[in-house]
């Protein structure tokens, strides 16, 4: 089984790097892929480039082989919708179990996503649970959830895609708004994101003065 962790990683943290490597073991996946997005769909444009965006990705998973910085959704023009890198992954990885790993903060915002539907027809979504968002009770996004829910990794084992579960990760209350914020203040990353990350955003000059 693969996992997929898609984001504006602006800058990557802790918060990304444990709750992904928590899904990693609890799953047993071969792999996580960490997928910057080049135009987000959703939210305003990332302060950091994203050449600088992925250089930070890469010096944090440097000593992790299971952790592997995908940067298709750079190449492509346009925005960057899950639907299309999931297509794209589905063609290569044709029989493969594949797992897309989101916070519940995200995960709470699925139906407003392109084509949310038809997303779970190419992959599995697993839910990290983060500090202060609870799972949705009613409404359309409930429906979908009784509809595919399942209770434990074994049962994604069996099939490539269609199943949606919640998983228990570290609860970090780190984001990466709040880490910015900080920087803007002449305040201190550091213990939120690994030391080379916090090394490159000193050395580029990055969210300093902005927010
Ligand atoms: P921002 O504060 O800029 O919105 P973020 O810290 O939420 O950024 P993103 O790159 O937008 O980070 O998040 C990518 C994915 O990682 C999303 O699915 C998000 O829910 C998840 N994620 C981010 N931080 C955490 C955390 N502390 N715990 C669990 N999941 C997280």
């Amino acid at each position: 089984m693969i996992g997929i962790l898609g984001g504006t990683f602006d800058p990557v943290h802790f918060g990304h790097l444990r709750t992904a490597l928590d899904v990693c073991e609890a799953l047993a996946l071969e792999q996580v892929r960490l997928i910057p997005c080049h135009l987000p769909p959703h939210r305003d444009q990332p302060v950091a480039s994203s050449l600088q965006r992925v250089k930070m990705l890469e010096a944090a998973v440097q000593d992790y082989p299971a952790f592997v910085v995908d940067q298709r959704e750079l190449g492509r023009e346009g925005p960057s919708y899950s639907y299309d890198t999931l297509s794209s992954l589905r063609a290569e990885a044709s029989a493969k179990t594949l797992c897309l790993l989101v916070g519940m903060d995200a995960f709470r915002g699925l139906t407003t996503w392109h084509r949310w539907r038809e997303l779970i027809d190419l992959c599995h979504l697993v839910v990290m649970m983060r500090p202060g968002a609870e799972i949705p009770a009613q409404g359309e996004l409930a429906d979908f959830i009784s509809l595919h829910r399942v209770a434990g990794a074994g049962e994604l084992r069996q099939q490539a895609a269609g199943h949606l579960l919640f998983q228990p990760v570290t609860q970090l209350e780190i984001s990466a708004t709040d880490i910015r914020m900080r920087l803007a203040e002449g305040r201190s990353a550091g213990f939120l994101v690994p030391e080379d990350v916090r090394e490159i955003i000193n050395h580029e000059g990055l969210y300093q003065g902005r927010q």
